[in-house]
């Protein structure tokens, strides 16, 4: 356990630009930056290709977005904020909150907007990375950080003939305000976490609205919990009390539900009652009973994202909407056409068909080469997902990764992030203490760790034969569910309390005549500069 809260700030690495580079300014960036200043590592800079902080809930701005897991857990632990709306905060309540911490904590100094990052090279025989931006710079840094994110990469519906369409396309992820919808017929791709939040605020004012299902989503009642000013007020006075209830919602969630991803067998009575409880819900919300049946899941509760709401199911009752189950076809410049042979003309397409957070290319955004020149993504296309303990690989020395393979909490994002940063800042703070300036994972303690995250995969929900027809973006192209973390919030949490220096090589760094040369490698930025 490491207490290192009155260290003097870095000396500024000769060797470098900046002793650290952190790739990314969303939830995951910022609470690094915040970390690293309370640490005293002052010698950083944060790399961020928009022009605001925020990642996902700055770019993301379509009707109805809300958080969909309570948000008295959506916060840092060290800065809770009172006064949410509702448990179900909206996307700008929660910008409006990233963008509070990066100014309370001053972490805007330290953000070079409008800088992306093309690749990033470990330069074996100076023992620092070397960071280029596309069109612009190279950065050096004895340390990098991703905190890229993992929804990067929205993934469009691949359709023959949806070049060709005519009218409007748009992806969820780049919402248009300017899109008037009143004299409209809407074709909605996508019923999943985005789809079942867009397309009931769409449904009143489309013309008509014809909403294509893959595969159904399990859905509970979304209870409709305002925080009141007097709660508010409570939680600002009594901040114990909103730790309480944090804590609390915590606990439901960890204990509660997750163990179907990691003792399924245990804990499938916990699936079976929640879709017991999502089934009532649709018989309720919707009044025809052929489309309770086509709204109603053949998969067990969990296999997808689950979520809440009150009005996705409830708006197939509208004489305007219809549910399309049959798969399609082509699309036309004017039509969508189902393998059932219906043509339906359309003017606009909207695209709510998600991300694919573990595509190669996805995660990190950039290629990462490490000691032997290998891209981090190369070397997980051959050797599968995998990391210790979720934030580092052997191979690429003084690399971390914010979200790396097999980080998902039970709990929340945040809390995930949390963990990630105080490994993170035990390896830094080890470095230093120890004057050394070279950190890698030995291969045995990820060998080790990979083999344990195997042996848990059969106990995950998602591998059994009730996801068959799931089609769930959780397991990857190996078979794997490199999101889950196999253990519940407790265990993850003790571990990255105790992460014991003696998994890493640590040292200070001395040249290393053998490593190829850096420059022999081939740049990305170099081959598809724009
Ligand atoms: C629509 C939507 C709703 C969600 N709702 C929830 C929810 O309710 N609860 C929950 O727990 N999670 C939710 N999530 C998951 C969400 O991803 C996390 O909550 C969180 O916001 C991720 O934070 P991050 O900082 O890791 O990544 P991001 O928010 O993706 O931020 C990454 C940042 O890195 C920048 N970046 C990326 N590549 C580069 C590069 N090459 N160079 C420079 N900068 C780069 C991006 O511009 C971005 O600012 C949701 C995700 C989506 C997409």
């Amino acid at each position: 356990v490491y207490d290192n809260h009155h260290q003097s700030p870095s000396p500024t690495d000769t060797a470098c630009d900046t002793e650290i580079l952190v790739v990314g300014a969303g939830v995951s960036g910022i609470g690094m930056a915040i970390k690293l200043k309370e640490h005293g590592f002052n010698d950083f800079i944060v790399l961020e290709k928009a022009g605001e902080v925020g990642g996902t809930w700055r770019d993301h701005t379509y009707p109805g977005l809300t958080v969909d897991i309570p948000c008295l857990t959506f916060s840092y632990s060290f800065e809770p904020r009172p006064d949410w709306s509702s448990i179900w905060a909206p996307q700008r309540e929660v910008l409006d909150y990233l963008q509070h911490c990066a100014r309370k904590y001053d972490v805007y100094p330290h953000i070079r907007f409008r800088e992306e990052v093309a690749d990033a090279t470990f330069d074996a025989e100076r023992g620092v990375w070397s960071t280029s931006v596309r069109g612009g710079r190279t950065y050096t840094s004895r340390y990098l950080i991703n905190a890229s994110g993992y929804f990067t990469i929205a993934r469009m519906p691949d359709i023959p003939g949806l070049a060709e369409f005519q009218g409007e396309v748009v992806h969820s992820w780049r919402w248009r305000d300017d899109l008037e919808f009143g004299t409209k017929r809407v074709a909605f791709i996508g019923t999943g976490a985005t789809g079942i939040q867009l397309a009931p605020e769409l449904a009143p004012v489309a013309e008509r609205l014809h909403v294509f299902q893959r595969t159904p989503i399990w859905l509970l009642p979304k209870p409709a919990l305002k925080l009141r000013p007097s709660l508010q007020r409570l939680f600002a006075s009594v901040p114990a009390l909103q730790r309480i209830a944090r804590w609390l919602v915590f606990a439901v969630m960890d204990l509660g539900y997750y163990p179907v991803y990691t003792h399924y067998e245990r804990a499938k009575g916990v699936s079976a009652v929640l879709q017991k409880i999502s089934h009532r819900h649709i018989r309720k919300q919707v009044r025809d009973r052929t489309l309770q049946d086509k709204l109603t899941p053949d998969y067990a509760y969990g296999c997808k994202r689950p979520s809440f709401s009150n009005d996705f199911y409830a708006m197939f009752n509208r004489p305007n909407v219809e549910l399309v189950t049959e798969s399609i076809a082509r699309i036309e410049r004017d039509a969508i056409v189902t393998t059932d042979g219906q043509r339906r003309p359309v003017d606009v397409i909207i695209c709510a068909t998600g991300y694919a957070p573990f595509d190669k290319d996805s995660l990190p955004t950039y290629p990462v080469y490490g000691k032997d020149g290998t891209d981090l993504r190369e070397y997980w296309d051959t050797h599968r997902y995998q990391a210790f303990r979720g934030f580092t690989v052997h191979g690429y020395p003084n690399f971390f990764l914010i979200f790396g393979p097999y980080t998902i909490l039970g709990t929340s994002y945040f809390a995930m992030v949390e963990v990630a940063v105080r490994q993170i800042l035990r390896c830094l703070t080890a470095a230093r203490g120890r004057g050394a300036n070279y950190i890698e994972v030995t291969p045995k303690a990820q060998e080790e760790e990979f083999r344990a995250i195997r042996a848990r995969k059969p106990h995950n929900l998602v591998v059994t034969p009730n996801c068959a027809t799931s089609n769930t973006y959780y397991i990857d192209r190996f078979g794997d569910t490199p999101g889950f973390r196999p253990w519940l919030h407790p265990k993850t949490w003790l571990h990255s309390r105790l992460l014991r220096m003696s998994n890493f090589e640590l040292r200070q760094h001395r040249v290393l005549p053998s490593q190829t040369p850096v420059e022999t490698r081939p740049r990305v930025s170099e081959e598809v500069a724009p």
